[in-house]
């Protein structure tokens, strides 16, 4: 481990928000940056390998797929890697039959054994919220029946969501289900932002170039708390770990799912025939299953194996990976008061998905991170301007 002397500024976690916000110092400003991941590599739960036995790269955090509408994310991320044109299908496995996710008229003319024009559908599926529909909505099984009524939420939602989350559907926040679109075409792309690829050199590539440059020191297999006392007491911290962490769960423990993945390198060379399946019945356990070699069709893949990685949630316990913030309303109020104490902090700041306890995507984390450099990190290091206010990764 190198010394830890002389930096102003120290990083940690080198998922897309740490690793951006430290480009940023190290190649704008200049300064030197101590990047402290506690894994054994970089790139948070965006890190990909390539398996030794398959030549198959896999993302070992389940598949991440970028998209987003943001030009200036676009043209920041495509500086560390060129990106593939793949757009993302899902499909979903149910009752024995293959299904498009998300719904769109394909889906919904599939399930009720019809041939519905857009507009028939638009109708008839008005009518089946109409059945149910609760206004306002304030919870996701609410929320989803006044987007496609009760019976398609319980085909293709209420299980995957009850396997995902392990919480009562009616206790989720609506936003989880808000992510995914109804659509009353035939579109089956997955996400419909303007700039959609994966990096063709694979998602490690880009985290090895945005740390790679001079003034960037990374320590791998380093938790903050372990070393927390031999840091340079007057550099600024940007904290990218869970929040309730930071303070010890002072004000109670925030609810967080994590995943089990388990691997399996079939000898076919092609397994499901799309990159993610999902499985909504609860007679699987797992969620979705992915076949990795499809997130890459320009790449010249064997034919005689394939990878495919099965998806399981659960709770997280304290040594568990914390993936998704689960959000239940006093998940949500225990979350305001760690955000009163870090808005009140004068040398750290918290950021990234698991720091801001929200569900992010790798461009609002990029974004949030340019954000939170230019509008904090910049000004506290090169002006002592004081840290205020927070930087909206949705924005
Ligand atoms: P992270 O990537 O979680 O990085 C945080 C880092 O901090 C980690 O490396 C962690 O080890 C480190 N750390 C934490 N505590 C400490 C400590 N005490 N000391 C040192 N290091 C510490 N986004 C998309 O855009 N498209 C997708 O298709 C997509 N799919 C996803 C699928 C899954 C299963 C998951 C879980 C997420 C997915 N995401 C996807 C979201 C994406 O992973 C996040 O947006 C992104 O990882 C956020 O980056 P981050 O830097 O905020 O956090
Ligand atoms: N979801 C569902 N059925 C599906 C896919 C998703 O019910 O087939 C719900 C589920 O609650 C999930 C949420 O939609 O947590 C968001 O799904 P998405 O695939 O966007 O999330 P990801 O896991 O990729 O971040």
């Amino acid at each position: 481990m190198g010394s830890f002397d002389g930096f102003r500024i120290i990083v940690v976690g080198s998922g897309f928000f740490g690793s951006v916000v430290a480009h940023c110092v190290a190649t704008q400003l200049g300064l030197p940056v101590l990047v402290l991941e506690k894994r054994p590599h970089i790139g948070g739960n965006a890190h990909s390998e390539v398996d030794a036995e398959t030549g198959i790269e896999y993302h070992r955090y389940g598949s991440h797929i970028f998209h987003t509408s943001n030009p200036h994310v676009w043209e920041f991320v495509r500086r560390f890697s060129d990106f593939s044109n793949y757009r993302h299908r899902a499909f979903a496995r149910q009752g024995g039959r293959m299904y498009t996710i998300p719904i769109n008229l394909m889906t919904i003319n599939n399930f009720f054994g019809a041939s519905f024009s857009p507009a028939e559908a638009r109708a008839f599926i008005e009518a089946e919220i109409g059945r149910d529909h609760v206004s306002p909505p304030d919870n996701l099984e609410d929320k989803a029946i006044s987007l496609i009524g009760r019976r398609l939420y319980d085909a293709f939602i209420r299980g995957y969501t009850m396997k995902q989350w392990e919480t009562d559907p009616r206790e989720l926040p609506p936003e989880i289900i808000a992510r995914l679109p109804v659509r009353f075409t035939y579109d089956d792309f997955y996400f419909s932002d303007t700039f959609e690829g994966l990096p063709l050199g694979g998602y490690y590539r880009i985290f090895e170039r945005m740390l790679s440059v001079p003034n960037i020191q990374v320590e791998l297999n380093c938790d903050f708390f372990q070393v927390r006392a031999e840091l340079p007491p007057d550099a600024l911290v940007v904290y990218t770990g869970p929040i309730d962490r930071y303070y010890d769960y002072r004000c109670g423990v925030l609810g967080w799912r994590t995943m089990d993945f388990e691997i399996e390198r079939p000898h076919q060379s092609d397994y499901q025939g799309a990159a993610i399946v999902n499985y909504p019945g609860l007679e699987h356990r797992f969620t979705r299953i992915h076949e990795f070699r499809h997130l890459h069709p320009e790449r010249p893949h064997r034919s005689d194996r394939t990878l495919i990685m099965r998806e399981y949630a659960r709770f997280a316990r304290e040594d568990d990976e914390p993936y998704y913030p689960i959000g239940t309303r006093e998940d949500k109020q225990r979350y305001l008061e760690y955000r009163a104490l870090a808005l009140a902090e004068t040398q750290m700041i918290v950021g990234g998905r698991l720091g801001t306890y929200r569900y992010l995507d790798m461009h609002q984390a990029i974004g949030a991170a340019l954000k939170c450099f230019s509008n904090r990190v910049a000004p506290w290091l090169m002006q002592e301007a004081p840290l205020t206010g927070e930087d909206d990764p949705i924005a």
